[in-house]
């Protein structure tokens, strides 16, 4: 049998390679590199399987959330909030505007971002009187959506625009509104390993508003006016390809079958699993697309054991995240210590992700969970 992978994406081009090649071989021949008609059409498709108006292809996941508080002119003396327990990204883009993350501790069950202590730190910051809150950036944790109805009534009370971090969210859904479509802005990664993945770097930004669409138009290509050559804004170098567009216009078509594949396999993982391990956690109401399938440990110690026995028996697990983003090194002169998020750092010591994907077979969910049962 060959190799366990975390996350096959040799598998998957086996079963699209047709479509793929051909995508690929379109670009070249029509030799439309860059804002190519697949860009435009990918862009179509985008919006109508989230449920968004509009839809801006991007070059990576990190553009398509700095470019929303570009667009909302967030920057010196505002305040971001966002989850400490999530990939860097989520922080740097507020960093990047010259805004300043404020870290919100996690749900211990959900590993998303916990309303309760969203309201404290926005209460904390009202009453410091240093930084204007502005934005709040919620995330799709693992693949299932943060806690949208609660976070958007903190939000429209207090004045605050939200964006969902939905790098890790295509495929999950709160009752039928998709990922994607949550908050004024939704933004996306194509990173090759995210659910919804592409052959390099890649992202989108959803929006409904119609002057944030225009904005975010302008902001991806160097902050244009009514043509090219006419700059009105400091913008970016942000569009997405188009051989990414041909690739992921195939992988769009095949994700509803990968997303289901994966759902059962969690539930695999769960059957076999759940007396001794603590398995997700989803919300009623809530559906994830498990693009990771995440554990937590009773202890770091027992982390450790058991992320080093799956590997000695050949079995590739990952750690996500183990360092909270508020005691991160670049983060020191918030004077953050460590405590002060306690579930955030706990989930950092004990989370583990099971190999996951829209084209793992039983038989390997069975070597998985023997290994761990076995532990
Ligand atoms: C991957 C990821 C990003 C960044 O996406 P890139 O495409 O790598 O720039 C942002 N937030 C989260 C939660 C992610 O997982």
């Amino acid at each position: 049998m060959q190799k366990l992978a975390f996350n096959d994406l040799g598998a998957q081009y086996r079963h699209l390679k047709k479509e793929i090649d051909a995508g690929i071989a379109d670009v070249i021949a029509g030799s439309h590199f860059i804002s190519g008609p697949q860009v435009e059409q990918l862009e179509k498709e985008l919006a109508a399987y989230v449920g968004r108006k509009y839809c801006v292809s991007v070059a990576s996941g990190t553009d398509a959330l700095r470019m929303p508080l570009m667009a909302e002119e967030i920057g010196k003396g505002d305040a971001v909030f966002v989850p400490a327990f999530t990939f860097f990204a989520t922080a740097e883009v507020a960093s990047l505007c010259g805004a300043t993350p404020v870290f919100c501790d996690s749900d211990p069950d959900t590993f998303n971002l916990s309303p309760q202590s969203l309201e404290k730190q926005i209460k904390k910051t009202l009453g410091d009187g240093k930084l204007k809150p502005r934005a709040v950036i919620a995330v799709d944790l693992f693949g299932q959506p943060a806690d949208f109805p609660a976070i958007q009534q903190i939000c429209d009370q207090y004045g605050l625009i939200l964006v969902e971090d939905a790098a890790q969210g295509f495929g999950g859904a709160i009752g039928d509104k998709r990922a994607c479509s949550f908050g004024k802005y939704s933004g996306t990664s194509f990173f090759p390993a995210k659910a919804l993945g592409c052959y390099g770097d890649g992202g989108a930004v959803f929006t409904d508003d119609e002057e944030a669409y225009r904005l975010l138009l302008s902001l991806r290509v160097h902050g244009k006016g009514s043509f090219k050559y006419e700059n009105v804004r400091i913008g970016l170098n942000a569009r997405l390809d188009t051989l990414q567009a041909a690739i992921l216009l195939p992988k769009l078509h095949a994700f509803d079958q990968e997303n289901e594949h994966r759902k059962k396999a969690a539930a695999l993982y769960e059957k076999q699993l759940r007396d001794r391990f603590s398995t997700p956690v989803i919300k009623k109401g809530f559906s994830s697309g498990f693009g990771y399938y995440t554990l937590k440990a009773e202890s770091p110690e027992e982390r450790e054991r058991i992320v080093g026995g799956l590997k000695a028996a050949g079995i590739p697990a990952m750690v996500y995240y183990p360092k909270p983003l508020h005691l991160q090194k670049v983060y020191e002169p918030l004077g953050y210590q460590a405590g002060d998020l306690p579930n955030a750092e706990r989930l950092c010591n004990i989370v583990f992700s099971l190999p996951m994907h829209g084209y793992i077979t039983e038989e390997e969910i069975g070597l998985v969970c023997t290994a761990l049962n076995n532990l």
